[in-house]
């Protein structure tokens, strides 16, 4: 049966004597909820591709308490530890060369040289790395291809009996996955758009690039970057500008102008077709909105989901590479 548990001194103990006894326990972090399990357990780490079903060539992030605890894991260049003096702990995962002697399972890098490692802020997070005593890895903790869970309820939903324990601290203050910064070539690349964006990175790396991979085919660098994500089950049209019959309608700033095919108004739409994910126009406000609020509107009621125009700047550029993910289907 699957647990939620409010997560405290106990149940934290609790979880990390399931994570050393080679088992798989949801955490939660600053950006999403996590599915994690022993990085250098090998048989542990299976059970996280098997219950999310998640491709064996996606590799995870490793997860850590602090930055000496990364340094037993990867190779840290002068600049990888100036950006982790910065950023952490907080939303930013870093690609760097694995040192093979630390043991960490194949599968948690689906076989490459490098590693991604990130410490996350959630305190709760820490403290159970700390008592585990190990490095996690942990994907998010959802079924691969759906939006990522913020909400214990959406492991759940998502999960069901395939998350065993779940260690509950409310909604994710961040709402978005990790950006993924790669510093293990000559130049640092973002892979994965996120909170921590190019502008923020610039006084320590001068200007960075972002590789999304889009139209890349499968000469893609970070292997997420092949797969579809993030979709609800219902159909995403984006840049909408006006409401199609049966859509509900994901809007962002005012809805004053938006109006619905046939006449009326998005304002009057029934609750179950309408969710603003910043009435205010605030980017981190949206992104903590925008899975929940997919999800809200990934109902039987609707028939697609229109989107309103996010600008595509600061963390703007993270939302829009969901959606766009999104609006490609499962
Ligand atoms: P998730 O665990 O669902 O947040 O996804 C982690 C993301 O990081 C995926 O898009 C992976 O493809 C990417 N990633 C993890 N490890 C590496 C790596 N060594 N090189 C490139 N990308 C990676
Ligand atoms: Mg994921």
């Amino acid at each position: 049966m699957s647990q939620i548990k409010t997560a405290n001194k106990e149940t934290i103990k609790k979880a990390a004597d399931l994570i050393r006894s080679g088992e798989i326990v949801v955490l939660p972090t600053e950006t999403v909820y996590g599915l994690g399990a022993n990085a250098l357990d090998g048989q542990a780490v299976a059970k996280i591709f098997a219950a999310k079903n998640r491709p064996s060539f996606n590799p995870l992030i490793t997860h850590v308490s602090s930055i000496e605890q990364a340094e037993t894991l990867v190779d840290m260049s002068v600049d990888a530890k100036a950006v982790a003096r910065e950023f952490w702990p907080g939303p930013l995962t870093l690609i760097l060369p694995r040192k093979e002697e630390a043991g960490v399972s194949d599968l948690v890098s689906a076989g490459l040289e490098t590693l991604a490692v990130r410490m996350p802020a959630h305190p709760v997070a820490r403290e159970l790395i700390e008592e585990a005593g190990v490095p996690i890895a942990a994907p998010s903790a959802n079924s691969s291809g759906e939006p990522s869970a913020t909400t214990p309820r959406h492991v759940k939903d998502s999960l069901g009996e395939r998350a065993p324990f779940i260690l509950a601290a409310g909604s994710c203050d961040v709402g978005l996955e990790s950006t993924v910064l790669d510093m293990s070539g000559d130049v640092p690349v973002v892979l994965r758009p996120g909170c921590v964006t190019a502008e923020d990175l610039k006084p320590l790396l001068g200007d960075v690039a972002y590789d999304l991979g889009k139209d890349k085919g499968e000469d893609v660098k970070s292997p997420g970057q092949l797969l579809k994500h993030y979709a609800p089950s219902i159909p995403v049209r984006l840049r909408a500008v006006e409401v199609k019959e049966g859509e509900a309608l994901l809007a962002f700033g005012s809805l004053k102008f938006m109006g619905v095919e046939g006449g009326g108004a998005a304002k009057d739409l029934p609750d179950h077709a309408l969710r603003n994910l910043s009435e205010a126009s605030d980017l981190h406000e949206a992104a903590a909105n925008l899975f929940t609020m997919l999800r809200d509107l990934d109902v039987p009621e609707n028939t697609g989901i229109a989107v309103m125009d996010i600008p595509d700047t600061g963390v703007g550029i993270a939302i829009n590479d969901r959606l766009s993910r999104a609006a490609q289907g499962r």
